[in-house]
């Protein structure tokens, strides 16, 4: 006689509503009720039932605990958990018999171990703040659960040699489903403080504070006392798991540098032990790898011909002398964008010229004209052998750079003077404020002028006699746009700390730097960010050429295209337009190839305008020629069709949930459970134990035996801290914002 031979599902009426009558769909009746002392039954049947066999547990008398289910039996171990502080820990679960389906063995949290001690204590007489927790307790529970019921049985011996309640509380553990819960709730970015206070629930609020200890009989609850670094370590777990491929640095990084060259995203990389790459010059004990990602080499092409900005930083990893060198790239807004990215132990013009080669390699198509230096020879001789390109020295570190050679209060006529003179455009006035300045700077000063920055190939580096005739794209006179991004990564992406892992480093700058700069631009892009440089030159242009008057103008006898238009700030200034070249003599025309002057002819003697190169005329914003980024959006800026990715299924469940858990979390105005939350809960139930094994805990790290990669193949390790702004020039410890905060 075989008494159950199908399973019955949750919830209906079975075999075994005799036991348990209270059965039904009334949640809150059916919590109080599942925990069901066994009676022997009446019809016992004479025939042996094979050993391990539901029917043979049942009549042999041990399993005096029963469930109708799973769930219910998880329901009573939380709630028996709960209510005596003890813990219960899975020591053994059997499968494979064909008579029960699982049989699980839990101990008391304070059985013990029983495994081997790892490794011999180094303080023996050191006191714990809390006694041992092992007592040898032998409280155990054998749960069984069988092919043809769903029907849980329980061997329950609940003798603890130890007390029970909140004096139990201080051994035991966090649960692991609480575990899994703050596990969730970090990916989701919640932060910690704010989980801390949800798993509290109101414990610590104002009201309640403390309330309960005043009542003996209250059992806390071991969520009550989780603190921040519990929550916190679940935390590191979690980044261990993505960014900390390995314990070692040094492998992690390794790991990391694969992941790099599958992605197509390595130009070059170099441990300390690794032979020089030949003809490179390279020092052999060199550090070095050289990052540009896909996205970053399509923006390098796109804005990488024109103005580039080259700088290096220190205090980005633990590691000493490990410097960030960036190349950045100036987009139609003005804002920078890191293109190219090198991390190496030292910098000298070998290191440098590698660096560049390697970007040249990847990208031979795009070749700076102008780029953006401080008076680093190193970076400088690099930028010219590799591009031989325009070098423009960052005006703000040429004048601090002068001003650390005299006393600004002693001279001040002259340090005005200074600041106007690398801004003159003309050679003739610059050359009579150099004879000024001569006359009024004390020797030292001049002699130090003369020597290293009046040679010509230097002038032609920092004067703005050399800088003209530079579109708006290129307009650019100091390393702002290097200094802002290191500002940028340092505060907000590295939160002021200066001993990063080099694997915590590299995460950042692929996993968050990145995708704030994607999105920036994709932002500027379609608009959300207002016009770009050259269509606000367009308006503004449009706008001033408004205040000219035909009195103003005259056409070139014997010309007719030809007109000279007299200047409104200095009236003595006359510049030459040629509508039919299109162009003008004004110091603003090569901004845009369009200005003031060239729009006042145009509407005043009605000229059609037929500029060459297809330069539109008229600034008028829908029929500028919209520039190839926005007529064909590259596959790296804007997906096709404006329609993201299509979600995983899973995520689309996920984030579901997540709504529905933020709609039953708010403030609830009466009971508002409805029957189909308790078929969701069944749902979630279900599916809660079907995953169990997927887990949202990270999995443990296991240390490889001690091979330090990290001290064989990376830089040293940092040993004191450098003081910022102890160099008088450029490359100081401090970010480029510090650097000038401090003088
Ligand atoms: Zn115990
Ligand atoms: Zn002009």
């Amino acid at each position: 006689m075989k008494a159950f031979t199908s399973r019955f599902r949750l919830g209906t009426p079975s075999a075994h509503s005799q036991v348990n009558n209270e059965q039904d769909n009334d949640f809150s009746a059916s919590r109080a009720s599942n925990i069901i002392e066994f009676r022997v039954h009446d019809d016992l049947s004479p025939q042996k039932h094979p050993v391990g066999s539901f029917d043979h547990d049942l009549a042999s008398g041990k399993y005096k605990k029963q469930w109708n289910c799973w769930r219910d039996f998880e329901t009573w171990l939380a709630a028996e958990q709960e209510s005596h502080a003890l813990e219960f820990r899975l020591v053994n679960t059997y499968t494979g018999s064909s008579l029960y389906t699982r049989q699980l063995r839990y101990v008391c949290s304070r059985a013990g171990t029983g495994g081997q001690k790892e490794y011999n204590k180094l303080h023996p007489d050191w006191n714990r703040k809390r006694g041992p927790k092992r007592t040898d307790c032998k409280c155990t529970l054998i749960v069984k659960q069988y092919p043809d019921t769903s029907m849980v049985l329980g061997n329950y011996s609940d003798i603890h040699n130890h007390d029970l309640g909140n004096a139990n509380l201080p051994f035991t553990q966090i649960p692991k489903a609480t575990r899994e819960y703050i596990a969730g709730l970090l990916r989701l970015k919640v932060a910690p403080e704010h989980i801390l206070k949800m798993l509290h629930r109101g414990v610590y609020d104002h009201d309640e504070l403390f309330t309960q200890d005043l009542d003996e009989n209250y059992v806390a609850s071991c969520m009550e006392f989780i603190e921040l670094r519990d929550i916190r370590r679940i935390e590191k777990e979690i980044e261990a798991e993505a960014i900390r491929l390995h314990p070692d640095d040094g492998q992690s990084t390794t790991l990391w540098v694969q992941r790099l060259r599958d992605k197509g995203h390595l130009l070059a990389f170099k441990s300390k032990t690794d032979p020089v790459p030949p003809g490179s010059n390279l020092a052999h004990n060199l550090f070095l790898l050289v990052i540009q990602t896909n996205w970053q080499r399509q923006i390098f092409a796109k804005y990488g011909d024109k103005l580039v900005c080259i700088d290096a930083t220190h205090n980005v990893t633990m590691y000493e002398n490990l410097n960030l060198t960036t190349l950045v790239v100036r987009d139609k807004w003005g804002h920078g964008v890191p293109v190219s990215w090198m991390l190496a132990s030292n910098g000298p013009k070998e290191t440098i010229t590698y660096f560049l080669k390697a970007n040249q390699l990847q990208s031979p198509a795009t070749i700076p004209r102008r780029i953006i230096s401080d008076l680093n020879w190193a970076q400088i001789h690099s930028c010219i052998n590799v591009y031989n390109t325009i070098i423009l020295l960052c005006w703000w570190h040429v004048l601090h750079a002068w001003q650390q050679h005299f006393s600004i209060p002693t001279y001040p006529e002259l340090w005005a003077l200074l600041k106007n003179w690398i801004r003159i455009t003309n050679q003739v006035e610059f050359d009579a404020t150099w004879i000024k300045i001569k006359s009024m700077a004390p020797p030292g000063f001049i002699e130090y002028l003369e020597r290293y920055w009046m040679p010509e190939h230097v002038v032609r580096m920092w004067s703005a006699v050399f800088r003209t005739g530079r579109s708006i794209l290129e307009d650019c006179d100091t390393n702002m746009l290097i200094e802002a991004w290191h500002g940028v990564l340092k505060g907000k992406f590295l939160y002021g700390k200066r001993n990063h892992r080099l694997d915590h480093l590299i995460n950042t700058l692929l996993n968050h730097v990145l995708p704030y700069y994607a999105l920036k631009q994709r932002r500027q892009d379609l608009g959300f960010e207002g016009p770009d440089l050259e269509l606000k030159k367009r308006q503004d242009v449009l706008c001033r050429s408004q205040v000219y008057t035909k009195s103003d103008i005259i056409q070139v006898e014997g010309s007719d295209s030809k007109y000279l238009v007299q200047s409104k700030s200095n009236p003595s200034q006359v510049y030459e337009v040629d509508i039919k070249t299109y162009t003008c003599t004004c110091l603003d025309y090569p901004l845009i190839s369009f200005c003031k002057h060239i729009c006042a002819v145009q509407r005043l003697f009605d000229e059609p305008g037929t500029p060459p190169d297809g330069v539109q005329t008229c600034p008028n914003v829908s029929s500028l020629p919209s520039p190839p980024s926005l007529a064909q959006p590259s596959a790296g800026n804007i997906p096709e069709g404006f329609s993201g990715p299509k979600p995983h299924a899973l995520i689309v469940i996920a984030e579901k949930l997540e709504r529905l858990a933020s709609r039953l979390r708010r403030p609830q105005k009466k009971d508002e459970t409805t029957p189909a939350l308790a078929i969701l809960e069944d749902a979630l139930d279900e599916m809660l134990l079907a995953t169990e094994t997927s887990s949202v805990l990270p999995a443990a790290q296991h240390l490889a035996p001690a091979v330090n990669a990290r001290s064989v193949m990376m830089p040293g390790i940092k040993t004191k801290r450098t003081r910022a702004g102890d160099k008088a020039y450029g490359a100081g410890a401090s970010s480029g914002s510090k650097a000038k905060k401090g003088d």
